[in-house]
């Protein structure tokens, strides 16, 4: 009951924040951030209607989608991903959100080769530049995506980042703003197998800015599930 009413109040609210900025409600997908929850609770989000859902450790990702099956729902996997993990990712996953580096958007290719699929991915900018944080840095993101293009298994459908926590959200429009940008930069050179269909951002604290700054894909997980232990 609690998760399907959570679910229901972020809606209004990407509703709310769609309509107050002149953007298309309908085009956003609220993903619900299940890491480190069991899979009850994703199968009561399944029941209340609910389909897409964003996973961040494989192995955790893996056992939890045999239980619930993978055709239950549309699965996105929002994790780091090691290349020695990219069979996993593309046997498992609709969507990578994570990929940060030509190496490892080489290996997904190869592994979705073999198993005769077009892997969607996103590719994932360091937006704000932090050491310790993944994704390639705004410097190089337009030389990678001229790479990934060449890969036939790959589909480039977006980007995605991941901003600092603020107290106020408010201090995350800018680097929601410039991931935006970013993706017109990249649309303007027409590559093939590329289109920027997909902004991945904003989270339980920040969604409602991200959505008013043209995300289409808002990964939320606290305000569904409840704190993460
Ligand atoms: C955990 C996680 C989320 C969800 O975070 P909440 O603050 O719980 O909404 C979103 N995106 C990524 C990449 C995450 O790792």
């Amino acid at each position: 009951m609690q998760i399907q009413s959570n679910i229901k109040k972020i809606h209004d609210d990407i509703r709310a924040a769609a309509q107050k900025s002149g953007q298309d409600a309908s085009r956003v997908t609220l993903i619900a951030v299940s890491k480190r929850k069991p899979p009850e609770m994703i199968q009561e989000a399944i029941d209340a209607g609910h389909r897409d859902f964003g996973e961040n450790y494989i192995q955790e990702a893996m056992e939890k989608i045999d239980l619930l099956g993978r055709k239950s729902a549309t699965w996105h996997f929002i994790g780091h991903l090691q290349s020695n993990k990219a069979k996993f990712a593309v046997k498992y996953f609709d969507l990578i959100h994570t990929v940060d580096t030509v190496k490892l958007a080489q290996e997904i290719n190869r592994q979705a080769q073999k198993i005769g699929k077009i892997q969607k991915i996103l590719l994932q900018v360091n937006i704000s530049r932090e050491a310790t944080k993944s994704g390639a840095q705004e410097s190089e993101i337009v030389n990678i995506a001229k790479q990934t293009c060449r890969f036939d298994n790959l589909h480039v459908s977006g980007l995605m980042c991941m901003p600092p926590f603020f107290d106020d959200p408010e201090d995350t429009r800018i680097y929601f703003k410039r991931l935006k940008q970013i993706s017109k930069e990249i649309e303007r050179l027409n590559l093939p197998n590329t289109t920027m269909t997909h902004l991945s951002m904003g989270m339980s604290n920040d969604f409602t800015v991200a959505v008013e700054e043209g995300a289409t894909l808002v990964r939320v997980g606290t305000a569904i599930f409840g704190a993460r232990q």
